[in-house]
């Protein structure tokens, strides 16, 4: 039978098999540096020649989480950078906390930010067989043993170790018992973890960080009802997904030293890790909800361009010169792990404002009209018609200049949603006095046979402002009341031109 085939019969594979990486260089020269086990020579690899692959591995848990969408950003652009894959698993292990409507946020996260991933969506819980087939291997190897002492045993323990003043790591009595002296009682797997000397994670970010191993205790990876632990679900997940770089937040950076001795036990390549910063507000402190938004569907529902969110995300703690607009292809080529910042970034509003804002101005009218209408559904409001969408084509032209996101544009769009009779604002009102109505009365007859161009509309309110003593700004203010409904809104001219002659005639008879 093939191997491939036989493995996967075995369930020794995913049941979506992604081709394993060949070793990388950095996986190599830390086994080299810090004497881990002898590994089988084979080629070295460079980045141009391993297929690199990233993934996104988020607890379903809750909203999905601003941070949590940077991560998903950064590994994201990292494998599309390289040509690679950027896979998705759902960690969903802890089976009181996750919940598939948090899984659905996921995918709905996801896919407004436009970050595609390649494959199907791992499920962490389904591979439950396979995590405990590695603990007991690790077992079979050495590497991990039975631990039979009670929660009981292990608070004594803790207790007289705090009272003694040493380490309250738990160094279980059972690390070297042989078999043939287990007791017929429940038991966990434990890793026997190294004792002595230091794991050192050689992080892109971070730089090596240097853990001693006598600080790592002999962590759970089965408990005794023989279900897996995250922390191995993670590991094993990672090699059989193939995954090449571990791109996360740094608070799993602690993770990374104890998880290490598990790819170490299965003489596993270890995967390059970079572990970004937290976002912060920009008070410097933890970013949350006392900053404003921190789910993503939030940030949807306030109507920043997704273009505009994948830009400042990625600008986030990552830059490329100085560089702040830039294209989803430019940040594609540019994002590298070098230049991801070592410090926090702060949360700036006002800056991921103007390069939504940025995005919207360049976004073409039909891709406008898309993620206008994609914002309208996220925020419940009713869907455009067909005669609203035509009107928004014709007239974007004259709004994105100036909407740093949907809601604004929305808003500057209104003259062209809003339908006969207008309901006009207090302002409005009050810009339609009599006389102003009475100089409007004029203009309606010269609309029914004018040339319907900027040229001849601006001849026309020009001579007719001036026949009556009138600065063209003054006569443009009730004119703007009546085919907006407002007095800020785009140009008269402007409004004139998208509306066209029959509605333009009919809004201005509606005031008379
Ligand atoms: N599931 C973890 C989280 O949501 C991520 C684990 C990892 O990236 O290794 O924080």
């Amino acid at each position: 039978m093939h191997e491939v085939l036989r493995l996967r019969l075995q369930r020794r594979l995913p049941r979506c098999p992604y081709p394993r990486p060949m070793p990388h260089l950095s996986s190599l020269w830390m086994r080299l540096r810090y004497n881990l086990r002898p590994f089988p020579l084979r080629k070295m690899n460079t980045m141009s020649d391993t297929k690199i692959v990233t993934r996104f591995a988020p607890s379903p848990t809750g909203t999905l989480h601003i941070g949590s969408a940077r991560t998903a950003l950064f590994n994201w652009l990292f494998a599309r950078r390289h040509g690679g894959q950027f896979l998705l698993r759902i960690e969903d292990t802890d089976k009181e906390r996750s919940t598939e409507a948090s899984t659905q946020a996921i995918y709905r996260g996801l896919t407004w930010l436009g970050l595609d991933f390649d494959g199907v969506p791992v499920s962490q819980a389904a591979n439950a067989a396979r995590h405990a087939e590695v603990a007991k291997e690790m077992l079979a190897g050495g590497h991990a043993y039975k631990c039979f002492a009670t929660q009981e045993e292990i608070a004594a323990f803790r207790e007289a170790a705090q009272a003694e003043k040493r380490s309250t790591l738990f160094r279980s009595p059972w690390r070297d018992v042989a078999e043939a002296d287990h007791p017929d009682a429940p038991y966990v797997v434990r890793l026997k973890a190294l004792r002595e000397g230091q794991t050192i994670i050689m992080d892109q970010v971070q730089g090596d960080v240097v853990i001693r191993n006598e600080q790592l205790d002999d962590m759970v990876l089965l408990r005794s009802d023989g279900s897996p632990v995250y922390m191995l679900a993670v590991v094993v997940d990672d090699h059989d997904m193939g995954v090449t770089h571990v791109i996360r937040g740094d608070d799993h950076l602690n993770n990374a030293a104890r998880q290490i001795q598990i790819y170490r036990a299965m003489d596993w390549e270890l995967p390059t890790y970079a572990h970004i910063p937290l976002i912060h507000g920009p008070d410097g402190k933890k970013m949350s909800k006392r900053h404003g938004a921190t789910g993503v569907e939030e940030y949807q529902a306030l109507g920043y361009s997704a273009a505009g969110m994948r830009n400042y995300l990625a600008r986030l703690g990552w830059s490329h010169g100085d560089d702040e607009f830039f294209t989803d292809s430019q940040a594609q080529s540019w994002f590298d792990l070098e230049h991801i910042g070592k410090s926090p970034a702060r949360f700036d509003f006002k800056k991921l404002a103007n390069i939504s804002g940025q995005h919207i101005a360049r976004t073409d009218d039909a891709a406008l009209l898309h993620e206008l209408e994609r914002y309208l559904a996220a925020i419940s409001a009713d869907p455009l018609s067909e005669t609203q969408k035509s009107l928004f084509l014709d007239g974007a032209y004259c709004i994105k200049e100036h909407a740093k996101n949907m809601t604004e544009l929305s808003d500057k769009a209104s003259f062209m949603f809003q339908s006969r009779p207008l309901e006009l604002e207090e302002k409005a009102v009050q810009a339609l006095d009599t006389v102003s109505i009475g100089i409007l009365n004029e203009l309606t007859p010269q609309l029914q046979n004018a040339k319907w161009t900027r040229v001849v509309l601006e001849g026309l309110v020009e001579r007719l402002a001036l026949s009556h003593d009138r600065k063209m700004g003054k006569l443009a203010a009730p004119l703007r009341a009546a085919l907006s409904g407002r007095v800020t809104s785009p140009s008269v001219f402007d409004m004139m031109l998208v509306l066209g002659r029959d509605e333009t005639i009919a809004r201005l008879n509606d005031i008379s």
